[in-house]
């Protein structure tokens, strides 16, 4: 016997805005319901998890939300028009498996936590039926006409979240003969004569219905996120040669760059942004320029040494952007290249990384021509 989700993901969330359905639209870089069904297929006490889409969703679900869920054990459905009926369709697609607690979750609350599911899942194991809720604590007011009425006494009032979770068969019986005008799960429950257990909801668990509250959800997520910036600056005076080695692509040109190793400028300042983030030095300190070892050597063994102390710490490279600025040779016609290989050498999609140039005007060292300088900015995303 395992524990299951269902999660409803088949309304169209009109108040929202935007022009696909709020549970498809990013989060902080994530759509919403790949973070719902994440939460739920990740959790240790859950096994099966149900997500029942709406049949016009079917190509964004693909596009959007399948890549990202591996072998996670998630199964689709087809809701109809009234939030019942999804659930009913989520709850009969779990029908032939040996399922204890079903938790049932509105794909619009994201922002559910690992502990909120553990007692839902804990107290509908004991009780046959658990939803959580929060305390009103706010004043209540009748309003008409926009005029403030009498007051509403909120003792033993509380506002009901999701996920709310019950004895897998006892709620499939009950939808099964639900007449249709229940609001929620626990209100099917109830009308089956079940008496449902409260628990501690969570302030956090938000559901996401206007504009403004997928701002609120990412400030909440900003706060919990571990985001690392840092820059890196580099500079490589010409000297007699044929080529420069940028971002590891050879450009010919008809001076070279001095340095110890092969004085790849661009690799230098990229690799010095992201050992910035992380507050772990400079290439100088990892790699003395007066250790023999390095004498000639391809840049890329730094920025491999970055990325990697960076994987070691729990951070993922977000992006990074590297400018350089030289009046020659022209970056332009390379610039492609020099990013697929930047890309290469990080292991970063190529589409969170940049490279660009610019000259000086012919002002300064690099506008007359005595060297190249190469800027980049590294951003680190704890995962
Ligand atoms: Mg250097």
């Amino acid at each position: 016997m395992t524990n299951a989700a269902v999660i409803v993901a088949a309304g169209r969330g009109a108040r929202a805005g935007g022009s696909v359905p709020k549970q498809y639209r990013l989060l902080a870089g994530t759509p919403v319901l790949l973070r719902t069904i994440r939460a739920f297929a990740d959790h240790p006490a859950i096994g099966p998890v149900v997500v029942v889409v709406n049949r016009a969703d079917d190509d964004l679900f693909e596009r959007e939300i399948a890549p990202a869920l591996g072998t996670r054990p998630v199964r689709r459905v087809h809701g109809g028009a009234e939030r019942a009926q999804s659930v009913r369709a989520g709850l009969r697609a779990l029908a032939g498996d040996d399922i204890g607690v079903v938790l049932i979750h509105d794909a619009a609350r994201p922002l559910v936590s690992a502990a909120l599911i553990s007692r839902v899942v804990e107290r509908a194991g004991t009780s046959g039926a658990a939803a959580p809720a929060l305390l009103v604590t706010d004043t209540l007011w009748r309003a008409d006409d926009g005029l403030i009425g009498a007051g509403v006494d909120r003792t033993g009032l509380w506002r009901a979240q999701t996920p709310q979770g019950f004895d897998f068969k006892t709620i499939l019986a009950a939808h099964e003969v639900a007449t249709g005008g229940e609001t929620d799960d626990v209100e099917v429950a109830r009308a089956a004569g079940l008496t449902v257990a409260l628990v501690a909801g969570a302030t956090e668990n938000i559901k996401i219905t206007v504009p403004e509250d997928f701002l609120r959800a990412e400030r909440m997520l900003g706060q919990t996120m571990d985001i690392r910036t840092g820059n890196g600056f580099d500079v490589h005076a010409f000297e007699a040669g044929s080529h420069v080695t940028l971002c590891g692509i050879d450009i010919p040109h008809e001076r070279g760059l001095r340095g110890h190793s092969d004085a790849d400028v661009a690799l230098h300042a990229v690799t010095d942004a992201i050992y910035g983030a992380l507050g772990a030095g400079d290439i100088g300190v990892w790699f003395p320029p007066a250790d023999p070892r390095w004498k000639g050597a391809a840049s890329d063994v730094f920025l491999r040494h970055a990325v990697g102390l960076a994987t070691k710490r729990g951070f993922a490279i977000s992006n990074a952007d590297c400018t350089l600025v030289c009046e020659a040779p022209r970056i332009g016609p390379h610039a492609a290249d020099m990013r697929r290989n930047l890309a290469r050498i990080m292991d970063v999609d190529e589409t969170r990384l940049s490279v660009k140039a610019t000259t000086s005007e012919r002002l300064g060292f690099t506008g007359r021509g005595e060297g190249i300088a190469a800027m980049a900015t590294a951003t680190l995303l704890k995962t």
